[in-house]
C-alpha cells in the first residue's frame, strides 16, 4: 500500500457510518439495509420501466430521456455522503464507487451505453472553482474516475470539465422545490475549451476511420488490377474496361430509402459524433440542477440523448 495512504489510513481509521464497527466506512450488515432505487421517471417520479422519462413529462426544461439513480437516499447514505462531502474524507471514494458499481443501476447504465459506447460522454455536475478550492475535490470527479477505472470502458470519453459552473450558488440542500429552480438558474455554461477537444477527438477518430476505408480501397484497387492485368493508363485502362464490359456503372441516384438508411447509421460522418451524454451526480433531489445542467447540453448538443446518472435520490417528499 501506498506510504501516504497508509497515513491517512491511520488518521481516518475507516468506521461504519452507521454502527461504528471498525473495518471500512460501511460494513457488509449495514450495506445491506440500503435500498436499491425503484425504476421511476425523474420528473414525475411515477414507476417507469428502466427509469425512462415519460414522454409527457419530456420538456425543454426537463431534457433527460433517463435519470438513472443507484440507491435511495436513507440514513445511511445521508451518513456516507456527509462524511465524504462535508468533512473531507475523500478516501471514502472507493467505498461509494463500490457501492455504484454494485447497484442495478449501474448495470443499466452499462447496457443503455454499450451499443454506441465510443460516441458517449461522461461527464459531472461541476462546482463553482471557489468551492472546489476550498473543499479541495469535487466529489463526482473522485467517484466517477473510481468507477471508470474500475471497469475499464476505455472507449467511454471523460469529460469532466464538460460544463463550467459560473455562479457560486448558495447550497441547494437548504432550499424548497421553487427556490432550487431560480438559484440555479443560468449557473452553467459549456467549457468552450473542452468541447474543441471533444471535437479534435472524434476527428481524430473519423480520420482513422476514413484511413482505414481509403487504405481498404486502395488495397481493393490494387487487387482488381491484379487480377484483370489492367494498365496503369487511364485511358487504355477505359478502353479495356468498355471492350470487356467491365466498365463501372454509373452510380444511382440516391433514393429516400438510402438517405434515410443513411440517416439512422449513426456511423456515418455526417451524423454527430456525441450520441449519449452521461450527466453524473451524487444526489439527486428536485432534479433542478441536472434538469439545468441537461438544458445547457442540449443547447450545444441538440442530437444527443442525455441521461443523468445519481447515486442517491431520495424518496418521494423529499
Ligand atoms: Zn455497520
Ligand atoms: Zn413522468
Amino acid at each position: 500500500m501506498h506510504f501516504g495512504k497508509q497515513i491517512l489510513r491511520f488518521i481516518f481509521k475507516p468506521q461504519c457510518v452507521k454502527c461504528g464497527k471498525f473495518g471500512g466506512w460501511l460494513c457488509p450488515d449495514c450495506k445491506n439495509k440500503l435500498i436499491g432505487s425503484l425504476p421511476e421517471c425523474y420528473s414525475c417520479r411515477k414507476i417507469s420501466p428502466d427509469f425512462a422519462t415519460h414522454q409527457s413529462c419530456l420538456s425543454a426544461s426537463t431534457p433527460f430521456s433517463k435519470v438513472i439513480v443507484c440507491w435511495r437516499y436513507n440514513e445511511i447514505g445521508k451518513n456516507l455522503i456527509a462524511k465524504f462531502k462535508y468533512s473531507y474524507v475523500f478516501q471514502m471514494s472507493e467505498t461509494l464507487a463500490d457501492l455504484i458499481a454494485s447497484s442495478s443501476g449501474f448495470s443499466k447504465l452499462i447496457k443503455e451505453l454499450s451499443p454506441d459506447l465510443d460516441q458517449a460522454v461522461f461527464t459531472i455536475i461541476p462546482l463553482h472553482i471557489r468551492r472546489q478550492n476550498q473543499r479541495g475535490f469535487n466529489q463526482c470527479d473522485l467517484l466517477a474516475n473510481q468507477i471508470l477505472a474500475s471497469i475499464q470502458l476505455t472507449d467511454l470519453q471523460y469529460v469532466p470539465n464538460l460544463l463550467i459552473r459560473r455562479a457560486n450558488n448558495e447550497h441547494q440542500a437548504h432550499l424548497d422545490r421553487f427556490q432550487r429552480k431560480s438559484n440555479i438558474k443560468d449557473a452553467f455554461s459549456i467549457n468552450k475549451s473542452a468541447l474543441l477537444q471533444l471535437q479534435l477527438n472524434s476527428r481524430g477518430k473519423n480520420a482513422k476511420q476514413n484511413e482505414a476505408q481509403n487504405r481498404f480501397a486502395f488495397e481493393s484497387f490494387k487487387l482488381q488490377k491484379r487480377h484483370r492485368q489492367l494498365p496503369d493508363n487511364k485511358n487504355a485502362r477505359n478502353k479495356i474496361q468498355t471492350n470487356f464490359g467491365l466498365k463501372p456503372k454509373k452510380p444511382q441516384a440516391k433514393t429516400a430509402s438510402h438517405l434515410l438508411q443513411q440517416k439512422q447509421n449513426p456511423k456515418t460522418p455526417q451524423s454527430p459524433s456525441v450520441t449519449k451524454i452521461v450527466v453524473f451526480d451524487d444526489i439527486l433531489t428536485t432534479g433542478s440542477t441536472m434538469n439545468e445542467a441537461g438544458r445547457v447540453l442540449r443547447k450545444t448538443f441538440p442530437q444527443a440523448t442525455l441521461i443523468g446518472f445519481c447515486l442517491f435520490r431520495g424518496g418521494r417528499g423529499n
